[in-house]
């Protein structure tokens, strides 16, 4: 079922949205050479605690999982892209990391996720590539954001976001994509990372959705780590991955994740 909410109601989304934009922005500024995961995630699940928010990953038992997540925060680092469970990893220089983020305060949940380069890489062989594959995902997003306007459909952004992705180069994975948010943190519609323009569910105001665009240097093929939750790419390329959760209005799109 798809819920549209009220202009009220996108008020009071605002709230989690900040903290979850604020949360990944101190969690970047941890995330330094030295830094382990699992400190990453315990400063995330302090912030929680502090704001009295509620994880939406601690507790997430999906099918396909062997065990609720566990952890607050996804880190996924170089070969992974979605779904990092955060373990016993120590951060090196120019490690590609992305952290995805999901929580509700007051009853509203958002959901958003960054990638960037760890410590100081531009001495890297590697340092071009990372930030083109970054820089993709984000432009992707933005792409993306562009085309939530109301009266089009959920083709027209998914449309955006893969044309972005194949003028860089890049294959599309369409497995996991963007969703519907609200109480919960996946809820219809689903926001395919590729797909038609002018088709698909209608963009109307009060649709509150996550879109994420990801996508790994050179395969579109991931496979599930034998943590049973992170997923890595089939041939060891780096994956990249942005995420924002907004809100169509009759004026545009809100992004209620938008950091400083
Ligand atoms: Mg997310």
């Amino acid at each position: 079922m798809i819920e549209l909410r009220t202009p009220r109601e996108i008020e009071e989304m605002r709230p989690a949205g900040r903290f979850v934009a604020e949360t990944l922005q101190a969690v970047r500024e941890a995330a330094r050479p030295g830094v382990n995961l699992l400190e990453l995630d315990a400063l995330a699940h302090r912030r929680i605690k502090e704001r009295g928010a509620e994880s939406c990953y601690i507790d997430y038992h999906p099918s396909f999982g062997a065990s609720p997540f566990g952890k607050v925060i996804c880190t996924s680092v170089n070969d992974a892209v979605l779904h990092g469970l955060p373990h016993d990893y120590t951060l090196a220089d120019g490690d590609l990391l992305s952290i995805d983020f999901a929580v509700a305060v007051d009853g509203w949940v958002s959901d958003s996720a960054i990638s960037f380069v760890v410590g100081e890489s531009s001495s890297s062989g590697r340092a071009e590539a990372d930030a083109k594959l970054i820089r993709t995902t984000e432009i992707a997003l933005d792409a993306g954001i562009a085309a939530a306007q109301p009266g089009k459909k959920i083709g027209d952004i998914s449309a955006a976001i893969a044309a972005v992705a194949r003028e860089a180069g890049y294959s599309i994975n369409t497995d996991f994509g963007g969703h519907g948010v609200g109480r919960t943190m996946h809820g219809d519609p689903h926001v395919p990372n590729d797909g038609r323009a002018g088709r698909g569910f209608p963009l109307r105001p009060g649709l509150v959705i996550a879109i994420e665009p990801w996508f790994l240097e050179t395969t579109d093929e991931i496979y599930t780590d034998d943590d049973g939750w992170t997923l890595r790419s089939t041939d060891g390329s780096r994956g990249a991955h942005s995420e924002h959760t907004i809100a169509i209005t009759a004026d545009g799109p809100i992004v209620l994740t938008a950091r400083d």
